[in-house]
Formats: structure tokens, C-alpha cells, sequence
């Protein structure tokens, strides 16, 4: 069967199932959204964010692209501004990935010849350059996941910068920012950092995440 047939029936049977277990789940999604959560995560195929949260739909409003970067004029601002400004997220995920391959990319001295990837990847290559002594030591697989969280973190010190998400704080609804890894391997999320520091994070004790520390 040609695969995107094979898409369109999983759709069918998936709908149906749906259904069958929830007579008014696309009624009550039809009525509107209101997640708790957006996630900013890997276009990477083997991250899927619903799926390895056990969400189900109407519960993470989600952004993803090449290692979950948050640049300026890029798309992710607006998914930020609607997310906080209209949605009123309580919780921003930032999830990197172990073996992430944009990661890889922007760890090789050459560049990859993709002018957009190119383009994006260079905030992580300045993270790569700011960072040469903790990285050069290391194996190749740790150098990965090492410039990975120190992406996961940067992303959180811009987010928590931003003249968005400042005036949301002052305003008593700022949601709180979570830098997330993801490992390949087991199938588990961490959380690296949080902020504010010792912030409440509800939402997890009430998910299925699985956090490993
Ligand atoms: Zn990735």
C-alpha cells in the first residue's frame, strides 16, 4: 500500500476509535483549545511531543524545528506571542534531544551546504565556539548531548529575557519555563532547569512524564 494511503486509513481508524471511546471528543475539541503547555520542541520524527507524554489532543499546544531553537523573525515568536498573549499557557517546555542531528550538524566545522538550515543552526555554532573547552574533551556522542542541554538552557535564559514573557510575570501570569532532555534510549524525559527557581510545575505530577532525576 503507497504510505500516504496507508495515513489516511490509520487516520480513519484512529477516528473512529476515538469516537468509540469518546463519543464528544471531537465536539469538544471543535469547541475551542485551551492547553496548559507549549511545547517548543525537535522536528525530529523520533521526539513526537504528544505521544511520549501521553497527551492527548487539546493538551500541548506545540512549535517544533531543527533542535528546538527560538530565534528572532523565525515562527517560533509567533507561536510564542499567541501562546502567552491568547492562550495563557501555565508552562513553556523547551526538549532537546539525545543524537539530535541539527546538534550534530552545528558540532562539524563545515557547514552543512542548506542555506536555511544553515541559517538557523548558527545561534547553536556561536554556543558551540562560546563553549569549546567543556566540549573538546569529550567523547563524540557526549559532545552531542552536552551542546544539546547547554541549548536547552540558552534557550530558557532567552525565553526568560524576552519583553513577552517579562511583562506576563509582572502581570502574575508568566508561565514557567522548563528546559527538557529527551533520551533516545529509554524513552525518558529530564528536566535540566527550571525559572523561575522553585517555581510550582503542576502539570507534571498530574502527566504520565516519566523524569528520570
Ligand atoms: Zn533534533
Amino acid at each position: 500500500m503507497d504510505f500516504i494511503d496507508r495515513l489516511l486509513l490509520e487516520n480513519r481508524a484512529w477516528a473512529q476509535e476515538n469516537r468509540a471511546y469518546d463519543p464528544e471528543l471531537f465536539e469538544r475539541l471543535s469547541a475551542g483549545q485551551s492547553p496548559r503547555v507549549l511545547w517548543i520542541g525537535c522536528a525530529d520524527s523520533r521526539v513526537p511531543a504528544e505521544q511520549i507524554c501521553n497527551a492527548e489532543p487539546g493538551e500541548l499546544f506545540v512549535h517544533r524545528n531543527i533542535a528546538n531553537v527560538v530565534a528572532e523573525g523565525d515562527s517560533s515568536r509567533s507561536v510564542l506571542e499567541y501562546a502567552i498573549e491568547v492562550l495563557q499557557v501555565e508552562h513553556i517546555v523547551v526538549c532537546g534531544h539525545h543524537r539530535c542531528g541539527g546538534i550534530q550538524a552545528a558540532l562539524s566545522p563545515q557547514q552543512t551546504g542548506l542555506p536555511h538550515v544553515d541559517r538557523h543552526l548558527e545561534p547553536i555554532r556561536q554556543l558551540r565556539d562560546a563553549h569549546v573547552d567543556t566540549l573538546h574533551p569529550l567523547a563524540e556522542r557526549d559532545r552531542v548531548t552536552m551542546l544539546s542541554e547547554l541549548n536547552v538552557r540558552a534557550q530558557i535564559e532567552l525565553l526568560a529575557r524576552l519583553p513577552l514573557i517579562k511583562k506576563a510575570h509582572e502581570e502574575q501570569r508568566g508561565p514557567t519555563l522548563h528546559g527538557m532532555m529527551y533520551a533516545l534510549e529509554s524513552g525518558q524525559l529530564r528536566e535540566l532547569v527550571r525559572w523561575p527557581p522553585g517555581s510550582a510545575h503542576s502539570f507534571m505530577a498530574s502527566s504520565a512524564m516519566a523524569l528520570s532525576e
